[in-house]
């Protein structure tokens, strides 16, 4: 897992970051908070918090999806780029890195459009669907465990609607997809997940070698 674009040198990477990144203090600050924490390279890169509410501004989003909340760093970043109106049902297990995330979603002002579950992710994704809320979402960002992917990603593609948005995070897994020795279980997924959606005629796609990979899906 990185939590910065794979294969820029770090000369390159900062000046990328220095001309593109605009990240709110707010969130700044939410990275330094999750800093502190030990899993914190599971926080997403500036650079793909801003691509992804470059992209929900883009679309008009209004109803969302996080699924795998950690500190709440793309839930932020989407809700702030959400309209007045906007929503995102956000899903997690974790009742303790969520505190920080609910302390800096009402930082930011934001926190009533963030409606957090915490519960397993695919138990709030079926409960939506059993709630008739099928083909009602515009964007879905999927970042949890990566053994359920496939099962988030199916999930997902029947909340949102026929041309709605699904990202998945940490397609390019630090390079080990393509690395032939690597053969952990995780991985192994990860692989076969990206071979799948490459050959799903449901979808259009596009993997973007940004941060950690990300994979664009876009339902027909
Ligand atoms: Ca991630």
């Amino acid at each position: 897992m990185a939590n910065q674009t794979l294969g820029l040198e770090s000369n390159l990477y900062q000046y990328f970051q220095q001309v593109s990144v605009r990240e709110a203090e707010v969130l700044k600050e939410l990275r330094e908070e999750t800093k502190k924490q030990p899993m914190a390279i599971m926080q997403i890169a500036p650079e793909q918090g801003q691509f992804m509410a470059l992209l929900v501004q883009l679309m008009g989003a209004k109803k969302t999806l996080d699924i795998g909340v950690f500190t709440g760093y793309s839930a932020l970043v989407v809700a702030l780029a959400l309209p007045a109106d906007g929503q995102v049902i956000a899903c997690d297990v974790d009742e303790e890195t969520t505190q920080i995330a609910q302390q800096f979603w009402e930082k930011a002002g934001v926190a009533h459009k963030i409606d957090l579950r915490i519960a397993p992710a695919l138990e709030t994704l079926d409960q939506l669907i059993a709630e008739g809320q099928s083909n009602s979402f515009d964007f879905a960002f999927i970042d949890a465990d990566k053994s359920n992917y496939n099962n988030y990603y199916e999930k997902a593609l029947w909340l949102v609607k026929p041309g709605g948005l699904i990202a998945i995070d940490n397609v390019l897994w630090s390079g080990r997809v393509a690395d032939t020795d690597v053969k952990d279980n995780r991985t192994q997924k990860i692989r076969n997940f990206n071979q799948k959606l490459h050959q799903d005629p449901r979808i259009v796609i596009s993997m973007l070698p940004l941060a950690d990979g990300l994979t664009l899906a876009l339902k027909k």
